[in-house]
């Protein structure tokens, strides 16, 4: 199986729709500083590099942990300014929000940021032409927003249209590599099992079952699934708390057994190979 290895920094009350209003966000605790550790050293161990898609509040208020993400051979990505809903902003907003997270980004960095993901997946398949397209105007050469598997605020994009990372430019139009999010088909369901709340929830076994079935996967983790006494997220309800809570097993060790039966890449690993 190929595996594409992301991660998307944010901090943990991030939600969509939000929970905190972004300006009472300095006032909250961080978590992310340990989990951060724990997946860069975790990757170290697997000998893997990942896409680290930061969102640019976090990249402001910790540019130490960009610049040690570029130090340690990663690369980094872009994942909004505030986590905003992209289904819900004109696409003057989403070109606006956007450079001005990359610039603090690339600030952070010291290098060009050049592959793009979408908070919470959030590009409709109506406009993820346009949208594509704008990414692809403001200099971007990679993105990952496309899912195929249904998400609440985006996904439901056509397999047919986004069957595996590819650049765009013959089927769309676009110049643009595009790294879709494949759903896994479970009891009759697309669900996105290689991320986040799926993914913790998922049996080691049944991972391994994939990883030999699929030909082709995307593991998006967040810092917060590294943090096992995560608060209860403010303002939410109980499903979106039980989400956020479980787990089963050992994170860490099934990510090193997946990345033992995987061929692991980054994103723009992908992008140049195909250039
Ligand atoms: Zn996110």
């Amino acid at each position: 199986m190929l595996l594409v290895n992301s991660f998307d920094v944010e901090p943990w009350w991030t939600s969509t729709p939000p929970c905190v209003d972004p300006a009472d966000w300095g006032g909250m605790p961080d978590r992310s500083a340990g989990p951060m550790a724990e997946y860069l050293d975790l990757c170290d161990e697997a000998g893997v590099k990942s896409t680290f898609f930061f969102i640019g509040w976090y990249a402001k208020t910790f540019p130490e942990r960009v610049r040690e993400v570029v130090a340690r051979g990663h690369e980094v990505g872009c994942h909004s300014l505030l986590h905003e809903d992209v289904s819900t902003q004109t696409t003057a907003e989403f070109r606006e929000t956007t450079l001005t997270a990359r610039q603090i980004i690339e600030d952070a960095a010291g290098v060009a940021v050049e592959a793009y993901r979408a908070p919470s997946f959030s590009f409709p398949p109506a406009r993820s032409r346009e949208l594509l397209t704008e990414l692809a105007g403001m200099g971007f050469r990679v993105d990952s927003s496309i899912t195929t598997a249904g998400r609440v605020y985006g996904g439901g994009h056509s397999a047919e249209q986004y069957p595996r990372p590819m650049h765009l430019g013959e089927s769309l139009g676009i110049d643009i590599f595009e790294v879709p999010v494949p759903g896994v088909r479970i009891a009759g369901r697309d669900l996105t099992v290689f991320g986040g709340g799926y993914f913790r929830l998922a049996p080691g076994p049944l991972l391994n079952h994939l990883a030999r079935r699929e030909q082709y996967q995307v593991l998006y983790l967040h810092p917060h699934d590294f943090d096992p006494d995560l608060p209860p997220l403010p303002n939410s309800g109980t499903v979106s708390q039980l989400r956020r809570k479980l787990s089963i097993g050992d994170i860490r060790r099934k990510l090193l057994d997946l990345y033992a039966s995987a061929d692991v890449k980054t994103c723009g690993e992908l992008a140049t190979a195909a250039a």
